[in-house]
């Protein structure tokens, strides 16, 4: 049953229907009556001389919150097919998003183009919530439900899961259907191609189909949508840019280093297309993460995409926030830690809090007060996260924990109820 399933949404996925996002559907004398109200707007507010925004320099980073929303009655991760991915899936997904927006040298996000960018803008998962509490930036929650539609079900999501908009990237990771591989809100700002204000918080983020989320591991293991360029796709939408075509025949996505397109490329392929948009005959930028392309075509954000996504920054009251707040959430980890979480309680109450400066591996050990060894644990290629001691294979009572990770360790008493 599940493998006619998995199958028979491959071949929808697959197919030239399935669309990236949702949101290339703007009527075109729409977005020209807000074209020309945006250079109002625009014009306005640079006579009035209140343009007194700051240009956001250097490396900007995003924490992001992955919710992960699953039909796993059993609430067991990572099994074959199943949409409650593996915590490995999700950063392979984080690995790709900081490559491709910092055209990462000897990786697939590196181009050598000149008009190439490295958008300097990075994501990491949230090392705490809302609240302050320590968290690995991943919710899981079960809903017995198969799929969900990006026109009717986006609210009803962000109420199983949302956290704060104005401080993380909300990603949700769940069951499109097939025929959609993710939807990204975009911001408002008083720029052209944009709605002047921003959208309701609750659902201002980013839906991914979970066969596309992640590279080439776990449910995106195949296909030409399993590289991960979904999200860089949505997250650019997020980010106020607009598809390559300008979404009709030759339209504009105002940026003018993306060279003018006829049309999308929602072939499987990457080989050249070209089109006459000017009277001359130009080829399409089918490598820029805004087009259709299959995810192996993408390498390339241009120097004018960057301009405007770091303009939008600026401009769209929301991102604004959410940056400024990011500088509160940063992980301010240079060298690894390890924090014990101890709320008095149960086994279920304590967790251990691994603070690490990059991906890389960490491994717990136990011992009882005796120097017993009770317990281990290996974790390859991780970021930061929180471990829960009631995921771990130990007895209760007086424990010692040590955690290793490239040469540093670090012992710490416990106690396990
Ligand atoms: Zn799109």
């Amino acid at each position: 049953m599940k493998l006619i399933n998995s199958i028979f949404f491959i071949l929808v996925v697959f197919s030239s229907s399935a669309q990236r996002c949702g949101l290339g559907v703007i009527a075109s004398d729409e977005l020209k009556s807000r074209h020309l109200q945006m250079q109002r707007i625009i014009e306005n507010y640079e006579q009035e001389g209140v343009k007194n925004a700051r240009v956001q320099e250097g490396i900007i980073k995003i924490p992001v919150v992955v919710h992960v929303i699953h039909d796993e009655f059993s609430g067991e991760i990572g099994n074959n097919g199943s949409t409650n991915i593996s915590d490995q899936q999700i950063f392979s997904q984080i690995k790709v998003l900081n490559e491709d927006f910092r055209k990462a040298v000897g990786t697939p996000g590196f181009n050598n183009l000149e008009e190439g960018a490295d958008l300097e803008i990075e994501f990491f998962l949230a090392q705490e919530d809302e609240f302050g509490n320590p968290s690995s930036g991943i919710t899981r929650t079960y809903q017995n439900r198969p799929s969900y539609s990006i026109f009717s079900d986006l609210g009803f999501v962000s109420s199983l899961s949302y956290w704060d908009a104005n401080k993380y990237l909300n990603i949700w990771v769940l069951n499109l259907g097939g025929l959609y591989l993710g939807y990204g809100e975009f911001p408002g700002a008083a720029i052209d191609g944009l709605e002047l204000n921003d959208p309701p918080a609750a659902t201002d983020g980013i839906f991914v189909d979970y066969q596309v989320f992640g590279r080439r591991t776990g449910t995106a293991s195949n296909g030409i949508y399993s590289y991960g360029r979904t999200l860089t796709h949505e997250i650019g939408h997020w980010l106020g840019l607009i598809h390559t075509w300008g979404d009709e025949r030759c339209g504009d996505d105002f940026c003018e280093d993306t060279p003018q397109a006829e049309r999308e490329n929602d072939s499987e392929r990457c080989r050249e297309i070209f089109s006459r948009c000017t009277g001359t005959v130009s080829r399409n930028m089918i490598e820029n993460y805004m087009d259709y392309s299959p995810d192996s075509c993408m390498n390339v954000f241009t120097e004018d995409q960057k301009a405007r996504v770091r303009t939008v920054l600026e401009l769209s009251p929301r991102r604004r926030r959410l940056v400024l707040n990011s500088q509160f959430l940063l992980p301010s980890n240079d060298v690894a830690d390890l924090r014990i979480i101890s709320n008095p309680g149960t086994k279920n109450d304590i967790a251990f809090q691994i603070l690490l400066p990059k991906f890389q591996d960490f491994s717990l050990s136990f011992y009882d007060v005796l120097g017993r060894p009770v317990g281990y644990r290996e974790f390859k290629d991780y970021p930061s996260t929180v471990v829960r001691a009631a995921d771990l294979d130990i007895p209760t009572g007086m424990l010692i924990v040590r955690m290793q990770t490239e040469g540093i360790s670090i012992v710490k008493r416990v106690m396990v109820f």
